[in-house]
């Protein structure tokens, strides 16, 4: 007679289902020595899968004759440490995403794919003490061995796997000598920090009571939001409470907007300390990924600087989180599972018992509201350090004015005389590309994109209509599809349209422009920055990549296009999201001991937030914005929730969204369900594209009536023809 097993595992897999697979663990494996965060290697639909353990289980969900058993055990201890475990069960509850995507999600691509967890990068194999020490007489019958450990005792600085294999070394003789504790492996992970440690500069009053709150903060849960100008000297006051946190021999990680990870920000960490500080962004391979990784979760890492992703690096000694620009919408994930890092790291500084520092210029309404709440201690910093001055805004009211390719007099006259004193120039533009529309002289015909019904940008260099939404690109028309003329006009303006105009206008002056076309090569964007840096380019031309982060001691001018974008939006976040970026731009003015300018070019001159935004500040703008929201009942006075459909045939997105609203009939109160409406873009890449919002006045409402409503959903039959996913908090309404 067999016995049953006591216990099965429960194991999180990364699959589009929101719930967890038991299996059997082989006698071979005891099962006490499962630990939660364990990968662990399962037999799922004909094929092999990586899963996290989660706990045992004495009821499995399925009948014991159908479970089936694990294949291997790949950790000896958690890959995924407690804390970021609670983490990830708060996230894949809060935000109802399955809980194996997300723990999937949170490791490296090569630990998802069951690769050991090791230091991937070349290795330095060295001596151990007990190595040393060895009796050759006793391994006399392992010659091989006896040459490795002479070979490696001449070279106390350790040889990488190559050199070794140079002396003919395989690396089973490596794994044997390992495995006896003879011999171990230094990961030349960092480039040995300079010598020279930059010396932290003497603060002023609102910095130094910036920094004494923080220090106050050091040893438990507490979230500080750093509202502070542009050029307030924020960096400095993260620098200054790094060193106390690096001084207690904690970690530290701190995250930056998508384009604030640039080499100049790596730098002034890099300078400051000599601890190894490394860097998490795009630029890394898969194996660099690791080892950064791996060395954060060892603590050998003292600094981690990362995008969105790296809230859930895993840390040794975790002591402080800094989120810069906190209000960045970069910090949102907009597709599969869409979190927003800022409230992860919120979360984590809470389940972690330590501090928190949210920073910016521009703080978000959301965070804002925290602040006036009393949940955040809010800390400010009105003026910018040192010597630097505010930059002066000037509105230019172009209603009636002749604008030479979108540039009236007034602006150009004001740049010549920028230029003319030997400054720089900086001029945004949030539009890429040569012109936004294609059209058709004779009958008004426009060039769209087929798969979204949306127009498409017309490029210059390379030629081509490009669709900015699905990216779809093709060739120029010759003539128009409607009446065959073939008087095409480009019409509006883009970057590449206002760098022609600027250089016909300004001969001889060298120009750079930033955007996504112009920076696509890799490398390109630090080229154009050292150039810039050097003054060999004088006048700048960006969309919003040049708004953040940089720093231009040379700019005494920018030059906002047109500021009107956000004014007549349907989006209730339009001018939140124009007050920040006008204000993000307006500080790359003046940040030394020039003074800067910035003129704005508008169609609405007399637009009051507008107004209170340039002359009063920030946060009073902000707070009328607040007021708006909660008289409108809209976030963050209320709470949403988005469910997002995409389908090729617009009657099977309704189909579903009413059928989900049928449910939602039924479910709770204190639930407001808006929909299906079409999405502000109704079609994209093809796909028709719809939504139902979900509003509550209490979040625990609404997570208790998603809650009930997912299962529902799953149970649509004939869900096949329609792409559907849950947004909470969503910051784009799609
Ligand atoms: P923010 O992060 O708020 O934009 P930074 O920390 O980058 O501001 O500081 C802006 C500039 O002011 C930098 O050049 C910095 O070196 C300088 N700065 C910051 N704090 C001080 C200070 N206390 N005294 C003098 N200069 C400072
Ligand atoms: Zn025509
Ligand atoms: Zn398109």
């Amino acid at each position: 007679m067999t016995t049953q097993p006591v216990s099965v595992a429960r194991i999180a897999i990364p699959a589009p289902l929101r719930q967890c697979f038991d299996y059997i663990i082989p006698e071979v494996i005891d099962s006490k020595q499962l630990q939660p965060g364990m990968r662990i290697k399962v037999p799922f639909r004909n094929r092999e899968m990586v899963g996290i353990f989660l706990n045992l289980s004495s009821e499995p969900d399925v009948a014991w004759n159908r479970l089936k058993p694990l294949i291997q055990v790949i950790d000896l201890e958690p890959i995924i440490p407690a804390d970021i475990m609670q983490l990830c069960l708060w996230a894949a509850d809060y935000y109802h995403y399955p809980l194996g995507e997300v723990l999937s999600g949170a490791m490296p691509i090569l630990l998802r794919q069951g690769k050991p967890a090791e230091l991937a990068k070349e290795q330095y194999w060295q001596l151990t003490e007990k190595g040393q020490s060895v009796d050759f007489e006793e391994i006399k019958r392992a010659p091989r061995q006896i040459d490795v450990l002479k070979l490696l005792a001449m070279h106390p600085e350790g040889l990488t796997v190559k050199q070794l294999s140079k002396h003919d070394v395989p690396s089973t003789i490596l794994k044997a000598l390992f495995q006896k504790e003879w011999i171990s492996a230094r990961g030349e992970l960092f480039a040995a920090p300079k010598q020279i440690v930059q010396t932290p500069l003497a603060l002023n009053d609102a910095q130094q009571a910036a920094l004494d709150a923080i220090r106050a903060a050091m040893d438990s849960y507490q979230a500080l939001l750093l509202d502070g100008v542009t050029g307030s000297g924020k960096t400095e006051v993260y620098l200054q409470a790094i060193t106390d946190i690096l001084n207690r021999d904690k970690q530290v990680l701190v995250l930056v907007p998508e384009i604030g990870l640039t080499p100049q920000t790596i730098q002034r960490f890099r300078e400051r300390y000599s601890v190894p500080v490394v860097a998490l962004h795009s630029g890394l391979s898969e194996k660099e990924r690791l080892n950064a990784w791996l060395a954060a979760k060892s603590g050998d890492a003292k600094i981690v600087i990362g995008t969105r992703s790296a809230i859930f690096t895993p840390f040794a000694n975790l002591g402080l989180i800094v989120v810069d620009e906190e209000h960045d919408l970069s910090f949102k994930q907009q597709d599969g599972f869409r979190y927003h890092a800022r409230d992860l790291a919120v979360m984590r500084a809470h389940f972690n018992k330590i501090p928190i520092v949210l920073g910016s210029a521009t703080p978000s309404l959301e965070t804002l509201h925290n602040a006036q709440q009393g949940r955040y201690q809010h800390l400010c910093l009105p003026e910018r350090a040192g010597s630097a001055q505010m930059p002066q805004y000037q509105i230019l009211d172009i209603r009636k004015a002749h604008l030479e390719e979108g540039l009236s007099a007034p602006m150009l006259a004001e740049m010549n005389t920028h230029l003319q004193q030997g400054n720089q120039v900086m001029l945004f533009l949030n539009r890429r590309g040569f012109a936004p529309v294609l059209m058709c002289h004779s009958c008004g015909w426009m060039a769209m994109c087929k798969r979204c019904d949306m127009r498409m940008t017309f490029h210059q260099s390379p030629s081509r209509l490009h669709c900015h939404h699905c990216d779809s690109q093709r060739d120029v028309f010759k003539s128009c599809q409607n009446c065959k003329d073939t008087a095409l006009l480009a019409v509006g303006l883009g970057t590449e349209r206002l760098e022609q105009a600027l250089e016909k206008h300004f001969p001889g002056v060298s120009i750079a422009r930033i955007d996504r076309d112009s920076t696509q090569r890799k490398g390109s964007m630090e080229e154009l920055l050292d150039k810039i840096q050097s003054g060999e380019h004088r006048i700048l031309i960006g969309t919003q990549m040049l708004a953040k982060g940089h720093h231009f001691p040379n700019v005494t001018l920018v030059a906002v296009v047109d500021a009107d974008g956000g004014f007549f939006s349907a989006d209730f976040r339009a001018l939140e999201r124009m007050g920040q970026l006008l204000l993000q731009v307006s500080g790359r003015a003046g940040r030394v001991e020039k003074p800067g300018k910035v003129l704005i070019q508008t169609r609405h001159p007399d637009h009051p937030l507008l107004h209170q935004l340039l002359s009063e500040s920030y946060q009073r703008f902000a707070l009328t914005l607040l007021k708006e929201r909660e008289s409108a009942c809209l976030p963050p006075y209320n709470f949403f929730a988005l469910i997002r459909v995409e389908a090729y045939d617009a009657r099977h997105a309704t189909t579903f969204l009413q059928k989900i609203k049928t449910i939602t009939g039924k479910l709770t109160e204190g639930i407001r369900v808006l929909g299906p409406v079409f999405a502000p873009m109704p079609r994209r890449a093809g796909r028709h594209r719809m939504q139902l919002l979900i509003q509550s006045i209490q979040r625990p409402v609404l997570q208790h009536f998603l809650k009930a409503l997912l299962p529902e959903i799953e149970k649509i039959p004939d869900k096949q023809q329609v792409r559907w996913a849950l947004d909470v908090d969503p910051l784009e309404m799609f």
